[in-house]
């Protein structure tokens, strides 16, 4: 199978997967969803995926249909149906279906998974970024699949030839990026935003702040500004699907770039525990 689809215990081809129109997904974008990396069949952080997931789900008093034991035991045999081993894990709980009405309906969630091809790239460019007015809601902690103004950010980055868009609220506090989590290295100490209602509190975030940990790097969970981030020495952002980028331009001007020695230094730890825990030799070796 070249991408996988499944949705409520069927599986098949993705682009020839159906799903119910009454699915709540379709009326309020009613569910959450998670998603990380797969390589060699083995699947990156789904301890912490599967816990963020049901976190999400219970936030929204949505009911995920299976235990988080099941839920990891289908998503391990689904891998396994694609062609190849390097993939994307896409899972979603939707709050039921029926009529398009706001209360809750009867019956049970609806469980989706996709499993597509995609090769993390472990040496990434220097990226671009743009800056943005941060307009979401006040609930982005949850990871709901409402998510029309990150949708909106990212396209702008896009038409302006950048990764990502970062995003500030009203006053200039740099929240995240319209998928990524954003940081910043000012005087050898790194800035990350607080985990709070503002922002996805990222998984990959927490093994950067872990990752800093081990190197003696200070890490300061406190609100940083777009001034400061312009100002800073580096500016990462973290995700699931690209683990750590650095970039080296925000709104067309130059920025970071001052601390190499760190940069390397954090992705080599973040990449290393992604090639360690994923390396096929330790399939074969249980
Ligand atoms: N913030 C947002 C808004 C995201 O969509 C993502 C991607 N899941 C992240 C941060 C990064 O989170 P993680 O490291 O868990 O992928």
């Amino acid at each position: 199978m070249k991408e996988l689809g499944y949705y409520n215990g069927v599986v098949g081809e993705l682009g020839e997967m159906t799903v119910p129109m009454n699915d709540r997904a379709s009326w309020f974008g009613d569910g959450v969803y998670d998603a990380g990396l797969c390589r060699n069949y083995r699947l990156f952080n789904l301890d912490e995926h599967v816990d963020r997931l049901f976190r999400s789900a219970s936030m929204l008093e949505i009911r995920v249909p299976v235990s988080k034991e099941e839920l990891k035991t289908l998503l391990c045999d689904l891998v396994k149906k694609v062609d190849t081993g390097d993939t994307f894990v896409y899972c979603q709980v939707t709050r039921g279906g029926g009529p398009r009405m706001h209360c809750f309906p009867e019956g049970p969630a609806n469980l989706w998974v996709t499993v597509t091809p995609r090769v993390m790239n472990t040496r990434p460019e220097p990226v671009s970024l743009i800056t943005a007015e941060d307009t979401r809601f006040f609930h982005c902690d949850i990871k709901t699949l409402n998510l029309i103004p990150s949708v909106m950010a990212n396209e702008r980055a896009k038409r302006a030839g950048a990764y990502e868009c970062v995003l500030y609220r009203p006053g200039g506090r740099v929240t995240e990026c319209s998928h990524s989590n954003v940081h910043i290295i000012k005087d050898g100490v790194l800035y990350t935003a607080p985990a709070d209602n503002l922002i996805l509190a990222g998984i990959t975030r927490a093994h950067l702040i872990a990752a800093c940990g081990r190197l003696g790097i200070p890490v300061r969970e406190t609100p940083f500004t777009v001034a400061e981030l312009m100002a800073a020495d580096e500016i990462l952002t973290t995700s699931s699907s690209n683990l750590c980028n650095r970039a080296c331009m925000v709104d067309g001007t130059e920025a970071g770039m001052k601390r190499p020695d760190l940069y390397e230094a954090i992705r080599d730890e973040l990449m290393g525990e992604f090639l360690t825990e994923t390396a096929a030799e330790r399939e074969s070796a249980e």
